[in-house]
């Protein structure tokens, strides 16, 4: 009875969910309809006319690769079915000679794109063909995401054929754990949260002046006396301190844990060491690298801190090898974050090696720039030739483009768009991360007495929605435009929730900007679609915002 009244109702099942007017009521409460209308909404949907695919206890997952990597894929796609409908659907690596019905995941596609993916539902069978296993796996998510997280049990899934390919390769989201420190298993719940939204580059904010978080062999002590600060500001008041020790850090073994858990997600980890502002964790153990000798200590306030380290002083290249080095050897993408961001000149125009060092070097000043931020381009040019003899490349926030920006040195635009803009007229790589759109401490509504405390501004929903990446790019310069981020910064966000809240919505529309057709935007649209996307927060058990501003 069930599959007659289906196939009568196939034809409108796409984008409009089942229809609640269906004779039989035991019908409607044990199958519930995928609408393949998702966040990010994908390239194409093409309706089919054909029966639709009915998930029930019969079904088993197919994967005949050997590749371990998409059998990772097919665990996955059963622990999300099982969460979101109940049902048992096991895996197996050779289709079932009898007549049973099969999702079937390869990765037989040819496309441009490692990420894209094609799904076809027919009454027999859903089979998912990415270009890679990361396609695989987008094929999946978006399969997971058109089910009714509102509705256990059976799932129809309507005849079609759904074609899909990302807009950009670089979907990244940035967390900061130095202000405030999240320990591995939040992380990892980001993670997770990032997969939903087809994300695939977590930029890892480790080091800052409040706080050292990675462990390195080499340097323990940017650990022992950089992780916990002897108190935090209150609020906003950096007069005050509540004087309670506050830090982390996290073990080499988390550390590896959470690089295997990201890249089983397809995503990959973006260290970021912070240099040569940003350093009074490196002060705090070291304050002969400070350009006054200190004594330092770990910042209990926010801002941007005077003392930096000392570009003059040959101690500070030797330390800076040594960790970028053992960064390098840690985390396996071909990319580390160097900052570059917010480094005060004060110090080093007062100091007498800093000094000696630009004379050495022979900078000057010219119209467009100072001696001392050629020093800094100075210091950032060593540190992409360290990373450069591990095989790795830079990011670096938009101030290196104050000087000389190394060749193949990636900018990440964070000061509006104009550094992308500025990087990719002069033949370099650029990431968006506007604060104007993604910086997510900012408030989401103009209700501020009703949100928690956050740093300022307001970024409603919309405000995420509307970021057009390549505004004022030219055509020919677009190839530089690797892709577009948000950025988590974390001096008023102490808890996890508090974290999962600022994100949640907003990454959703992110994750349309990132993922998917320009030609496709459309706000109201977009509301409808998230409506579901809140059930699957609802049912990850993921902390998010109610307002869409
Ligand atoms: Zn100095």
């Amino acid at each position: 009875m069930r599959k007659n009244i289906i196939s009568s109702l196939f034809a409108i099942a796409i984008g409009f969910g089942f229809c609640q007017g269906a004779p039989s009521s035991e019908t409607v409460t044990t199958a519930s309809t995928a609408n393949y209308e998702v966040v990010p909404i994908p390239h194409k949907i093409l309706p089919d006319r054909g029966k639709p695919f009915i998930l029930d206890a019969d079904v088993s997952i197919v994967c005949k690769n050997d590749n371990p990597q998409m059998l990772k894929n097919a665990e996955m796609l059963s622990a999300y079915l099982k969460q979101l409908t109940g049902l048992d659907i096991r895996v197996v690596n050779t289709p079932i000679a009898t007549a049973s019905k099969q999702i079937v995941l390869s990765t037989s596609l040819t496309a441009d794109s490692p990420d894209a993916y094609k799904i076809n539902i027919t009454q027999e069978a859903i089979t998912i063909s990415g270009a890679s296993p990361a396609g695989t796996f987008y094929g999946i998510q978006t399969l997971r995401k058109s089910i009714d997280a509102g509705e256990k049990g059976e799932v129809v899934f309507p005849a079609a054929v759904i074609e899909d390919a990302p807009e950009f390769a670089y979907r990244g989201a940035h967390l900061d754990v130095a202000r405030h420190f999240f320990p591995a298993d939040s992380v990892k719940k980001y993670i997770d949260m990032m997969a939903l939204h087809n994300m695939n580059r977590l930029h890892w904010h480790l080091t800052d002046d409040q706080g050292w978080r990675l462990p390195l062999k080499r340097h323990p002590e940017l650990i022992t006396k950089g992780a916990i600060r002897r108190g935090t500001c209150i609020g906003k008041d950096f007069s005050s301190c509540d004087s309670i020790p506050y830090g982390g850090f996290y073990t080499p073994a988390e550390i590896r844990d959470v690089i295997a858990y990201a890249a089983d997600r397809h995503i990959s980890i973006i260290p970021e060491i912070d240099l040569p502002g940003h350093m009074l964790a490196m002060l705090t153990a070291h304050p002969d690298l400070g350009c006054t000798g200190g004594p330092y200590e770990l910042w209990t306030i926010w801002g941007i801190s005077d003392d930096v380290l000392c570009a003059g002083n040959d101690d500070v290249y030797t330390i800076l090898d040594e960790v970028l080095s053992e960064v390098a050897e840690i985390f396996p993408y071909q990319y580390v974050h160097i900052g570059g961001d917010e480094c005060p000149k004060d110090r080093w125009k007062e100091c007498q090696k800093c000094q000696a060092k630009i004379k050495e070097l022979g900078l000057t000043d010219d119209e467009e720039f100072t001696k001392e931020q050629k020093l800094q381009s100075h210091v950032m040019k060593f540190a992409t030739d360290v990373l450069s003899r591990h095989g790795k490349k830079i990011i670096g926030w938009d101030e290196i483009l104050e000087g000389t920006v190394p060749d193949d040195a990636v900018v990440m635009s964070w000061r509006g768009s104009e550094g992308g803009k500025k990087a990719a007229e002069t033949g370099h790589d650029a990431i968006m991360a506007p604060y104007t759109h993604y910086y997510l401490d900012y408030y989401q509504s103009e209700d501020r007495e009703n949100e928690p405390l956050a740093i300022g501004g307001y970024i409603p929903l919309s405000k995420s929605y509307s970021f057009e990446p390549f505004d004022g790019i030219s055509p020919e310069n677009r190839k530089h435009i690797l892709g577009v981020q948000a950025n988590l910064w974390t001096e008023y966000i102490h808890t996890f929730p508090h974290v999962q809240y600022m994100v949640l919505p907003r990454w959703a529309a992110l994750s349309e900007v990132q993922w998917s057709a320009p030609e496709s935007r459309d706000f109201d649209a977009f509301r409808t679609r998230l409506a579901n996307m809140k059930e699957h927060y609802r049912a990850n058990g993921f902390n998010f915002s109610e307002r869409e501003e």
